[in-house]
């Protein structure tokens, strides 16, 4: 969704998990300290300019921990980089005027990095002290430590919205100004007995979000404001962002960046397969059922403000597209059905552009998405363009000619075939 909108995607647990800014935690635990000194002896022989600056900051910044660490030290230390994280966060927020990296990038910066020198430590204090009460100080300093990286995170909180979209926060303008954009999401926040994994389902809202945010950002460079970013036309601005949910069918899309939060195993390919096989099942209805919601999007949208029975139009169009009739007590269906409210009659965006998805995607190779020239035309002719031209044009340039249903009867079809041909 973008603009505020919502993603329903349903959840479920999966083994091979993309890690968060928390789970790289674990990854560092076994060879925590060793990479940033011997990162600094490398640059000190290599580069005479810089070995003054590490011959200092050798001198002025000390181990992290000499001797044998005691609980109040341990949690001093802690509480420390955890509040001046706070502090850097509270400066975010204070902000009135204009944002820079000055102001912004850089004290967030600034707050990671005391975050992630808290977790760090936590993490190891946890997993290596002698002393247990010291480990269990340590792991409740670890949840403090993950708490914090919450405020600055993708995880959800009380009075946070809720579900998953792209908000736009700066118009682009060639020349004038840069197109600013925001993910506001809600996957697993990590807790002290729970990583915070993000499944399948997760990656995939995150995909479909983010490419909203490029279509944002890529299509930002136009010369009017009222012409930069997304599509002007109601039903196409689902095509980049489930674009990009394609992406994951890949299995060396996913490998390169999804991987097994203790082991560091990419997801295997197998794998990928068999889910890309499992999710065809029930496609038809799925189909059949965004049909309805369209349906009734449209119905509503149409029908007289006076004599509007929202309960009739639903159990009447969940019955043309899915045979189904409302149960009762299951009426008022339409109450929880948010995109009536932002995307009015135009719901069938979903479907429409997934036709086009389905079109684009066959260009690609599906095995490997960023081999070719697909890619780059896909960026310069669908993304770039912005909405500096009607949909339709952007299509026919990227295709050669208009869209039509061959791709997408074929991702339909997948569901019934025998063999694992439609992965
Ligand atoms: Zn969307």
């Amino acid at each position: 969704m973008w603009g505020g909108f919502r993603c329903d995607v349903p959840r479920s647990r999966g083994c091979f998990c993309v890690s968060s800014r928390a789970q790289q935690i674990p990854a560092h635990r076994g060879r925590g300290p060793m990479k940033p000194i011997r990162l600094i002896l490398v640059i000190a022989f290599s580069c005479p300019a810089f070995s003054a600056v590490a011959q200092d900051l050798l001198k002025s910044q000390p181990p992290v921990w000499a001797g044998q660490p005691d609980i109040t030290a341990f949690e001093k230390l802690e509480n420390k980089h955890l509040a001046q994280a706070q502090s850097s966060i509270d400066a975010i927020i204070a902000i009135k005027g204009l944002r820079t990296i000055a102001n912004t990038l850089a004290a967030y910066d600034e707050a990671v990095r005391h975050i992630n020198s808290a977790a760090y430590l936590a993490g190891l204090m946890e997993q290596v002290h002698s002393d247990s009460t010291l480990r269990d100080h340590a792991m409740a300093m670890l949840s403090k430590a993950s708490a914090a990286q919450s405020s600055l995170s993708l995880h959800p909180r009380p009075g946070k919205y809720s579900h998953a979209a792209m908000f736009q926060v700066l118009d682009g303008v060639r020349g004038k100004q840069l197109p600013e954009a925001a993910l506001i999401c809600n996957f697993p926040a990590p807790a002290a007995t729970e990583p915070g994994l993000n499944d399948y389902d997760d990656v995939e809202t995150f995909f479909h979000e983010f490419g909203h945010l490029m279509n944002w950002i890529l299509g930002g460079q136009q010369r009017w404001a009222a012409i930069s970013g997304l599509s002007p036309e109601m039903d196409f601005v689902e095509a980049p962002s489930q674009m990009l949910e394609d992406l994951l069918r890949s299995p060396n899309v996913l490998a390169t960046f999804a991987r097994h939060y203790k082991t560091g195993e990419p997801t295997p390919a197998e794998l990928v397969k068999r889910m890309n096989r499992a999710s065809t099942f029930l496609r038809v209805g799925k189909t059949a059922q965004q049909n309805g919601f369209a349906a009734i999007s449209f119905d509503m949208y149409k029908s007289n403000p006076d004599k509007l029975d929202p309960d009739a139009i639903c159990d009447e169009d969940f019955h043309r597209y899915l045979f189904l009739r409302m149960s009762p007590g299951t009426e008022h269906f339409y109450a929880s059905f948010g995109h009536l409210a932002e995307y009015s009659s135009a719901y069938y965006t979903y479907m429409w552009d997934k036709v086009i998805v389905e079109d684009f995607f066959s260009k690609f190779n599906p095995d490997d998405p960023f081999a070719g020239d697909a890619p780059v035309r896909y960026r310069r002719l669908v993304l770039e363009p912005g909405a500096s031209m009607p949909a339709s044009e952007l299509v026919k340039n990227f295709l050669g000619r208009p869209q039509n249903m061959t791709a997408f009867k074929q991702w339909m079809n997948a569901e019934f075939e025998t063999t694992s041909a439609g992965d």
